[in-house]
């Protein structure tokens, strides 16, 4: 398949501190138009990387979940541009060869998915189950089913907006579940499961086991959820391996609220590397379902680490697997970096490593109980303020 993007890894190089030229007044001009610079002051140099475009590139990436580098290589890049397209400016609609890609796109599947309809992940890309679950809409409507979003069907979409509120019951539940006994992490019951163990090693590479790595980064998540006032329960000691059905079945004995299993990935090339997540999703036709707060806790566990470390983001992505089906609670699987790689293995042997990854997976389960607006960017949470 051809990368919808790779038009903008040709177009742009990269712009830091200290550039000029008209590269860095787009840039300007962008983050101005998204509120990150104050348009009303004047500035000498507008084709001047200047230390306050700086600071707004930052908070920028790191409201996006970037490395919070300052510097605007082609994701940053990428994601300015996404970023300045409000819904409703232009007509969306799926092209086969180059899809329609920006945060407008995001809004319709995300308004998509509130009435119902499954327009596949809020990824910001106008694709074939975008144009699906549009369709429907507009047939469920009375409109033309034309997968194209123009004035007619954005109304439609405003009007019933304004009457239906929240996703699909099942997720209304599971959000009303996870909000209840309030927005802190303190009380709470988390289950934490480390892949593998005793006889079973998992994968390994440049010399690391799995099963090894997985238990010592849950022990350092569950010190620091201690801290903060969770139960947390690890589904096996050192020597145990149980099954994944039994993995998950422990989880719903102990009642835990979050289920979070920890594996590594290893495969022959050894080029791979980064950081993944999975949730529970099937797209099986016409029984379509996913764990909409299992998704949530993947994205931001991807964000954090991503953020605090320079991990490649690999993004969150479904499956039904049996710990991710049998769990009754929100559950992730989430792969921080590739034994098979030499740089994610060096990075994975020292422990101020594993203690960013445990602080970057508790970060994230704080931020999945507090609602949107008290919310801070990626990667600002410190343990020790969570304590406070
Ligand atoms: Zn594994």
């Amino acid at each position: 398949m051809t990368d919808p993007l790779a038009a903008y890894h040709r177009r742009v190089s990269e712009f830091r501190l200290g550039d000029r030229g008209r590269g860095v007044a787009e840039i300007r001009s962008k983050l101005t138009g998204l509120g990150f610079l104050d348009g009303s002051s004047a500035v000498l140099e507008p084709d001047g990387f200047d230390a306050a475009l700086d600071r707004a590139v930052r908070g920028f990436q790191q409201a996006r979940g970037l490395r919070a580098d300052g510097v605007v290589g082609p994701e940053t890049y990428r994601c300015l541009d996404e970023a300045h397209w409000r819904f409703g400016d232009r007509v969306l609609t799926y092209t086969v060869n180059r899809p329609i890609v920006g945060d407008d796109v995001a809004t319709l599947q995300q308004r998509l998915l509130e009435l119902g309809f499954d327009p596949g992940r809020c990824d910001g890309i106008f694709g074939p189950a975008t144009d699906a679950a549009l369709r429907e809409f507009q047939r469920n409507v009375g409109l033309t089913a034309d997968g194209t979003l123009g004035p007619g069907t954005l109304r439609a979409l405003e009007q019933l907006r304004r009457t239906v509120t929240g996703g699909s019951p099942s997720e209304q539940r599971e959000e009303e579940r996870l909000r209840r006994n309030g927005q802190t992490l303190t009380g709470r019951t988390i289950v934490l499961d480390p892949g593998h163990g005793g006889a079973d090693e998992g994968v390994s590479g440049n010399g690391l086991f799995e099963s090894e790595i997985t238990y010592d980064l849950a022990s350092r998540i569950e010190g620091r959820l201690g801290a903060l006032g969770v139960t947390t329960y690890l589904t096996r000691n050192q020597e145990a391996h149980p099954t994944d059905a039994e993995r998950a079945q422990f989880a719903n004995d102990v009642g835990a609220q979050v289920f979070v299993s920890l594996h590594h990935d290893a495969i022959s090339n050894s080029s791979a590397s980064g950081v993944a997540c999975y949730f529970y999703g099937s797209s099986m036709p016409g029984r379509a379902s996913r764990s909409a707060v299992g998704e949530r806790l993947a994205e931001l566990i991807v964000r954090e680490v991503a953020s605090r470390t320079d991990l490649v983001d690999c993004r969150t992505h479904p499956k039904s697997w049996e710990l991710l089906r049998l769990t009754r609670m929100p559950a992730v699987r989430v792969e921080p970096g590739y034994l098979s790689s030499p740089s994610d293995a060096a990075r994975l042997a020292t422990g101020e490593f594993r203690d960013a990854l445990a602080e970057a997976v508790v970060a994230a389960l704080q931020r999945l109980y507090l609602p949107e607006h008290l919310d801070v960017p990626t990667g600002q949470f410190r343990i020790a303020a969570l304590a406070g």
